[in-house]
Parts: C-alpha cells; sequence; structure tokens
C-alpha cells in the first residue's frame, strides 16, 4: 500500500488552544442551558470529543453520518445520509459539529434538514474552512482555523479511509 508522508499544516498544540477558546465561547453562550452537540461522523469524531471536554455545560451526544466524497478528494456533488440521529432535536439548543466546510455543500444540506425538525436553536462548529473554495454560503458560529485549497488529513480527517489517527492537521506530499 502506497504511504505518503504527511507534512504538519496545523500543530497538535495549536488545534488544543484553539478548541479551548470555542469551548469557552459555546459556555459562555448557553450558560444555564442544556446543549445537544450533533457530531457529523466520520471526519469530525476527534474534533468533537475534544470540543466536548471544554463545554462546561450538561450536553447530550447524537451522531450522523453523511458522504459526499467516496475515496477521492473532489465532492461527488450530492450529499448522502448514511445514518440519522437517534433522538428527536426538537426545542433542543443544537451545535453541528464539523470537520472542514468546503464548497458548505453538506453542512447547507445538513442545515436545513435539521431545521425542519423544530430545534430550539441551531448552530454551527466547525474546526475548518476553505473560503476559497466555498460556493453555499453558511454561517459557522465556531469555527476553527480558515486554511488554504488544499486537500488536508488527520485529526479525524482521512484520505481514502487512511490518516484519520495523526493528532495534527497535514497535507499529504508525494514524493517526501
Ligand atoms: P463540502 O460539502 O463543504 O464541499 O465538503 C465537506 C466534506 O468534504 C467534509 O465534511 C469532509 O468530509 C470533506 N472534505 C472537504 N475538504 C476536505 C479536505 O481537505 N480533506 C478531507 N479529508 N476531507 C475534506
Amino acid at each position: 500500500m502506497e504511504t505518503l508522508a504527511p507534512e504538519v499544516l496545523i500543530s497538535e498544540e495549536d488545534i488544543a488552544l484553539r478548541i479551548e477558546a470555542l469551548g469557552n465561547a459555546i459556555t459562555e453562550e448557553f450558560q444555564g442551558q442544556e446543549v445537544t452537540i450533533i457530531c457529523v461522523l466520520k471526519g469530525a469524531f476527534m474534533f468533537c470529543s475534544d470540543l466536548m471536554k471544554k463545554i462546561n455545560l450538561p450536553v447530550k451526544l447524537d451522531f450522523v453520518a453523511l458522504s459526499s466524497y467516496g475515496d477521492g478528494t473532489a465532492s461527488s456533488g450530492t450529499v448522502k445520509m448514511e445514518m440519522d440521529l437517534s433522538d428527536s432535536i426538537k426545542d433542543k439548543n443544537v451545535i453541528v459539529v464539523e470537520d472542514i466546510v468546503d464548497t458548505g455543500l453538506t453542512i447547507q444540506t445538513l442545515k436545513q434538514t435539521l431545521e425542519a425538525r423544530g430545534p430550539k436553536t441551531i448552530k454551527l462548529a466547525s474546526l475548518l474552512f476553505k473560503p476559497s473554495r466555498n460556493k453555499h454560503p453558511v454561517n459557522i458560529d465556531y469555527l476553527g482555523f480558515e486554511i488554504q485549497d488544499k486537500f488536508v488529513i488527520g485529526y479525524g480527517l482521512d484520505y481514502a479511509g487512511r490518516y484519520r489517527e495523526l493528532p495534527y492537521i497535514g497535507v499529504l506530499n508525494a514524493g517526501n
């Protein structure tokens, strides 16, 4: 199997610092209330796990699995729900936790689906955002980092199912 050497784009330390700030912002905004975190599988699992630990509120957790990429590095242009939530979000303070907003199609589609279920509020936390690729505008309430138009891996993000375990965000460079 071909293995490419990843280059660090955002270090483990920088990710941890940023997540702490996002957790504090969420804690402040929802003081005294419960929040329901919706982790968008698979890519957001690591971000979601670390973010939850920095939210000092009663928290519930649910999962949704979406796919738009298959095994490649370009979106197929359609979003499929592979796995739905297990609980109702009616009248809940929902925070959707996503790994990366690229064209915005995935998150826009998901937000529309969830809004139709009557949450009290719905916010979006995304670790990464590629502004140069954005076609479907979405408001990211809690953003980790803006990045350039590069295909990134690590910290939950994969290339053909691999590299999710890396503790940092990296880019793949052929030939090193
Ligand atoms: P969008 O619908 O915004 O174009 O794409 C969002 C989804 O595409 C993300 O949830 C993620 O799964 C995948 N994606 C977009 N850009 C990247 C990238 O640079 N690296 C990886 N591994 N996945 C990406």
